[in-house]
């Protein structure tokens, strides 16, 4: 089964090479001039929706023109013209990667480590994870999986009076206790829809594109880990950058919800309990992953998954 996922990416690689020119230093050696270079790499990123990437472009090629003194035909700014499309390369190439979800998934695995050690493991009861396989059995019938995944889906439960949940990039999906017991404890159709929402971030793989966007920002140069934790280091909520984080983070969640309802569907339950489960999580709180910062209102969110059918 490994080999065919292998195959079917390397075949996903050489047609998309096939397609036309792609943005990186070999432009310069097919003879490619420097504005036709930049207008590839432009068009891609703008396709891309990497916004730093198209700045970046810009700033780059003008420091380069300044350091070699405006003499476009002088090796030094071949040279510094060639650097830029090599970093361009390794932004546009990151969600294609599997080097970059490699490094996702080691650093979601090692996050949900300490989430778990900083609040205390408890075992998810038995309910629950059969919900789950349930509804991972069900989402592989509506979603086909990205050539890059191969998960390994897992359940596992923290201790924790605030009702959350989170996923990680190779199916470990993470939940707290307060999902399950308590005296705002979720019914069993309302954790279901807190799931399938996971499930369908672990599918689409939203954790590689935050990576990418925030290496995006950072350096394309270090690993996805080191990016993260330096964009959290100097994160200014009011950035450029963080409102762009923000807007991807609010695509991510609207799209976790709608495929949610279709995973519920294909499980044969009933759609609108992803409605439901943010109406719960809205009623009794306006912290935790599901409702944070960078999320969308749960007005909004409720609204769009409340007359699917
Ligand atoms: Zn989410």
């Amino acid at each position: 089964m490994k080999s065919l996922v292998f195959s079917v990416f390397v075949f996903a690689a050489v047609s998309a090479q096939a397609v036309g020119p792609v943005c990186g230093p070999s432009l310069l050696e097919k003879n490619v001039s420097y504005a036709r270079a930049t207008e590839i790499c432009r068009a891609e990123g703008a396709q891309q929706g990497r916004e730093h990437l198209l700045a970046y472009l810009g700033e780059r090629e003008n420091n380069c023109r300044v350091l070699n003194q405006n003499k476009l035909e002088s090796d030094g700014y071949r040279q510094c013209f060639s650097e830029i499309l090599s970093v361009s390369f390794s932004v546009l190439s990151c969600t294609t990667s599997a080097q970059r979800q490699t490094e996702v998934v080691n650093f979601s695995r090692l996050d949900f480590e300490r989430v778990i050690e900083e609040h205390g493991r408890v075992d998810v009861p038995a309910h629950v994870k059969n919900i789950f396989r349930t509804l991972v059995h069900a989402a592989l019938k509506t979603q086909s999986l990205h050539p890059l995944l191969t998960p390994r889906w897992e359940i596992l439960g923290y201790k924790d009076s605030v009702a959350n949940a989170l996923a990680g990039a190779d199916g470990q999906v993470i939940a707290s206790s307060a999902l399950w017991e308590g005296k705002n404890a979720f019914s069993d159709g309302e954790i279901a829809g807190i799931l399938a929402h996971e499930i369908v971030h672990v599918l689409q793989m939203h954790n590689l594109e935050f990576g990418c966007k925030t290496l995006e920002w950072m350096d394309a140069d270090i690993p996805l880990e080191y990016a993260y934790e330096n964009f959290m280091m100097d994160f200014n909520p009011f950035s450029e950058r963080a409102l762009s984080r923000g807007r991807i983070s609010q695509k991510n969640e609207f799209e976790a919800d709608l495929k949610a309802t279709d995973i519920l569907r294909a499980a044969g339950m009933d759609p609108l309990l992803m409605a439901q489960a943010l109406k719960k999580l809205a009623s009794i709180t306006g912290q935790g992953g599901m409702s944070s910062g960078s999320h969308p209102g749960f007005d909004d969110r409720i609204k769009r998954v409340s007359d699917v059918k």
